[in-house]
């Protein structure tokens, strides 16, 4: 059985999704992360060993004749997949054969300084880059990189690229205890959101046991620290048994809440009584709100 394609898994902001490791036999990141879930590796700049293209495609072909409605085929890596060396070419073969699914990129970030990155990611259909902080010394405590990467670089890397994609673009922010979980870089990283503009904001915390001795926020955190967010598409990631109080909003309090911030389905589910959400089906029917799917995620938002 090939080590290069697995699953298909199911993910709950993507759907079904069939994934690409570009790194199979070992660690192979430009970061080294607090948070991974990998076992912590010095960083490097390139994949050693990668698997061929054909061996890829082959691969993908036959897990494609078998597992039908694939909602996505993930490039993803042990490691970084922006360093495999033949991205360009995979790209281009992976379009030929992907029928209906759309191709998905899980990447740090890091590599959009390269204009040649960016020229290869932009003939992916969704690209989701990593950007947990913004200050220098944050970024270099939680994300660990090989040394010369910058974050301002990277953040620069992020503009362009946005000037040059019109497709799906999520940023994810991961938020570790006691090291991205102040206001203050959660301001700042509003700022450089609000200029990039992506067109969804996954935020998420420790979830699995990571390979450095670090603690996840509360939900509550989360929730705090994405209000700072304001306006922008925010999908934050729940643990599975989370609930919380029911909540009843009048039609009005919903509108206002959702010119405020787009409310996505989960967090209408989650907090919003039963009444509520009869409010939001009715504005829906009215053509007051409609539903926007942001790579897989669907929100309410104002007509
Ligand atoms: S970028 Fe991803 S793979 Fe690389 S160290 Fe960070 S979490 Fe691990």
């Amino acid at each position: 059985m090939s080590k290069v394609v697995f699953g298909p898994i199911t993910s709950r902001r993507f759907g079904q999704s069939l994934g690409i490791d570009l790194s199979p036999d070992t660690k192979q990141c430009n970061f080294d992360c607090i948070y991974c879930e990998l076992k912590g590796a010095k960083p490097v700049d390139t994949i050693q060993n990668p698997p061929s293209v054909k061996e890829v495609i082959t691969s993908v072909k036959e897990a494609l004749k078998k597992h039908k409605d694939i909602d996505v085929i993930t490039l993803t890596a042990n490691g970084e997949p922006t360093l495999y060396p033949y991205m360009e070419e995979l790209v281009q073969e992976l379009h030929a054969i992907k029928n209906n699914s759309k191709l998905l990129i899980l990447s740090n970030g890091a590599t959009v300084t390269c204009k040649e990155v960016r020229d290869v990611l932009k003939e992916i259909d969704i690209v989701k880059l990593s950007l947990d902080c913004v200050s220098e010394k944050c970024f270099k405590k939680i994300d660990r990189p090989i040394k010369g990467l910058h974050v301002e670089d990277i953040i620069e890397g992020i503009k362009e690229f946005r000037k040059i994609y019109d497709k799906e673009l999520v940023l994810e922010v991961l938020v570790v205890e006691g090291i991205n979980d102040k206001e203050s870089e959660f301001e700042a990283l509003r700022d450089v959101l609000k200029e990039i503009k992506p067109d969804r904001i996954d935020i998420s915390t420790v979830d699995r046991p990571p390979a450095y001795d670090v603690k996840s926020v509360s939900i509550s955190r989360l929730k705090e620290l994405a209000s700072i967010l304001s306006s922008l598409p925010i999908s934050l990631a729940y643990k599975r048994d989370y609930s919380e109080e029911k909540r009843d909003f009048t039609k009005d309090e919903i509108l206002n809440m959702i010119d405020k911030r787009p409310q996505s389905f989960e967090d209408v589910n989650i907090s919003f009584s039963k009444t509520s959400i009869d409010h939001i089906d009715r504005l829906v029917e009215d053509g007051i709100l409609y539903v926007k799917d942001v790579a897989g995620v669907k929100f309410y938002k104002l007509s």
